[in-house]
């Protein structure tokens, strides 16, 4: 695990990126957020996120997530699930968990709805999309996001906050810009045709968050450039 000293200078590094991608592009700092994801990672970089002054965490595994959440006990920061949720797992993920970035089927979202309303929250949400159409990811099909939306908008113990992807892995730069601006196209007349804001873009990782921003994010969900490599 890196120092807490090494961890603050790769934030530096990242909100600097962010900052002149943001200047580059024309769009307000204060409107992009950075999640930093601690997956694989011990405890203690959740404690660096804190003490840095992050509000939340990401991460991809529901059992480690628990996990980490018991060893962080003391920890007042907010958890969010960005990695696939099989729907046998979803009523307690909707009892632990702040927000569930990958909600990408009505199955899982009705599961979701059901565990939230049994401890009487209102759980928030993102549409996982597959805007990228990469078979290595999941994700609802772009085509098929607003069968989902609809069907999750009659779900009063859900409020969905927005979309969600992760861009095929290519060393074209091109290609998660292509995906990051599908999103925002699909955002844009799903948000006119239900007329609901969905206001969240959570897209753009180490690697790619400049296209990300381009496009409209208005999270970047980041680990390697933050805490180092995972083993
Ligand atoms: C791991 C992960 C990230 C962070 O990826 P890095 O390349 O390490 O920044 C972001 N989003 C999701 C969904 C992830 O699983």
């Amino acid at each position: 695990m890196i120092s807490y000293e090494t961890f603050c200078l790769n934030c530096r590094d990242v909100e600097e990126r962010i900052r002149q991608t943001c200047v580059h592009f024309g769009r307000s700092y204060a409107e992009v957020a950075l999640l930093p994801v601690t997956k694989t990672h011990p405890k203690e970089a959740v404690e660096y996120a804190k003490r840095y002054g992050f509000k939340a965490v990401g991460e991809n595994r529901i059992q480690e997530a628990e996990d980490k959440q018991m060893a962080c006990k003391d920890i007042a920061i907010e958890w969010e699930i960005i990695g696939h949720l099989q729907s046998n797992k979803a009523k307690r993920a909707a009892e632990s968990f702040h927000r569930i970035q990958s909600v990408d089927t009505d199955k899982l979202a009705g599961k979701l709805a059901r565990g939230a309303e049994e401890v009487g929250r209102v759980l928030p949400i993102l549409l996982q999309v597959n805007a990228g159409n990469d078979p290595a990811k999941f994700g609802t099909d772009a085509d098929a996001v607003a069968a989902l939306l609809e069907s999750v908008l009659k779900m009063p113990s859900l409020r969905v906050d927005g979309l969600m992807t992760i861009a095929p892995l290519d060393e074209d730069m091109e290609v998660a810009r292509r995906c990051f601006m599908r999103l925002r196209e699909v955002r844009d007349q799903l948000a006119h045709s239900f007329a609901v804001p969905l206001k969240e873009l959570s897209m753009g990782m180490s690697g790619d968050l400049e296209p990300a921003i381009e496009a409209g994010s208005t999270m970047i969900r980041v680990g390697t450039a933050l805490f180092g490599l995972r083993s």
